[in-house]
């Protein structure tokens, strides 16, 4: 059941926007920054860390999903595509910032 072509990887990292260290997601696969909500277009695949953009992403706003819970949309930079992403709001070491993601809605 390992095969490379399909590893996510799930590491942690330095925000580019903030700064701050953002450690990896005990569950699932973490790729914004809890604290600013700021990610970084580098997947084509969640976690495959193969896309050549590397452009930061803003959060623009959140959907509830059913069963996702609250997921948040990202929009690149670089690009402009617009990209969904689970929120980790249940982590227990770096959970995602609620306040931020409820200020996104109120964005002018
Ligand atoms: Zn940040
Ligand atoms: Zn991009």
């Amino acid at each position: 059941m390992t095969s490379p072509r399909f590893t996510s990887i799930n590491e942690g990292f330095t925000c580019a926007a903030c700064g701050k260290i953002v450690t990896p997601l005990s569950a699932g696969c973490r790729n914004h920054c809890p604290f600013c909500l700021t990610s970084q277009h580098v997947d084509n695949n969640p976690g495959d860390r193969q896309n050549p953009c590397q452009g930061l992403m803003d959060a623009i706003g959140y959907e509830l999903n059913g069963k996702k819970g609250v997921v948040l949309l990202f929009r690149c930079r670089v690009c402009g595509v617009v990209l969904k992403n689970k929120a980790a709001l249940d982590d227990p070491v770096q959970p995602d910032n609620y306040d931020t993601i409820l200020k996104l809605t109120n964005a002018p």
